[in-house]
């Protein structure tokens, strides 16, 4: 897998363009600025792979924007040695920002050939990050709980076993809705158990698939 230094220079690009947006802390810029996203992708993406967009990556699946990944991983405040439960997969990009901030994550994936794809990328990369091909509606709780729940699909509702598997003071970064947008909802659960919600912008994502198979 090669990162040349033109690819590095359109990732510092990709950078400023994210810092103009919002992403002002500078540990999830220089994760962004660190993890070569042209490698989660098809070579034929490679002269765009920074371009703040969706591409296929298979499935029917598409990669998040890189503003979108930047935005739940800001939101989230990971720190170092946080356990982190991520639902959906995909190409394992989001997967890999989260592991260059420190987290350890478990991520599942409802498509058996991208669990498989992905799986087999992380391994070559030398990422290590515990994946499973499974149900994001039921999460994974024999690894509860969890510090940070992030979602990558668009949920119809908040799941409850993502709720129950979420720590005391532990939180959640979801997109709930089922229609075109969906409303980015930040969920905290306090030391008491209490949820506390707070809505914060629309955004798109592929649907989160139920009863699948
Ligand atoms: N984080 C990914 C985003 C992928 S798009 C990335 O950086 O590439 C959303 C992913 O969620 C898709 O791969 C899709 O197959 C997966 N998905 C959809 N429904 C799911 C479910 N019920 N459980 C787990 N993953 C699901």
């Amino acid at each position: 897998m090669i990162d040349s230094y033109r690819h590095k220079g359109m990732r510092k690009n990709m950078v400023a363009e994210l810092v103009k947006k919002g992403i002002d802390n500078p540990v999830v810029q220089k994760a962004l600025e660190e993890v070569p996203r042209h490698w989660f992708l098809d070579n034929a993406f490679l002269e765009i792979a920074y371009e703040n967009k969706a591409f296929q990556i298979g499935c029917g699946q598409t990669i998040s924007h890189p503003y979108t990944v930047a935005f739940q991983s800001q939101i989230l405040e990971v720190k170092k040695g946080d356990k982190i439960l991520e639902i959906g997969t995909g190409c394992g990009y989001q997967t890999s920002i989260l592991v260059a901030l420190g987290a350890k994550v478990f991520s599942i994936e409802r498509h058996r050939p991208l669990y498989i794809k992905t799986k087999a990328l992380l391994n070559k990369l030398r990422i290590r990050a515990r994946l499973f091909y499974g149900d994001g509606y039921i999460g994974q709780a024999s690894f509860a709980p969890f510090d940070k729940i992030i979602v990558t699909a668009a949920a119809p509702y908040i799941p409850d076993p993502l709720l129950e598997q979420l720590a005391p003071g532990g939180t959640m970064i979801i997109p709930v809705g089922e229609g075109k947008e969906q409303i980015m909802t930040l969920v905290k659960k306090t030391a008491s158990g209490e949820i506390l919600k707070e809505e914060k912008g629309a955004f798109s994502f592929v649907p989160m698939l139920q009863n699948k198979e």
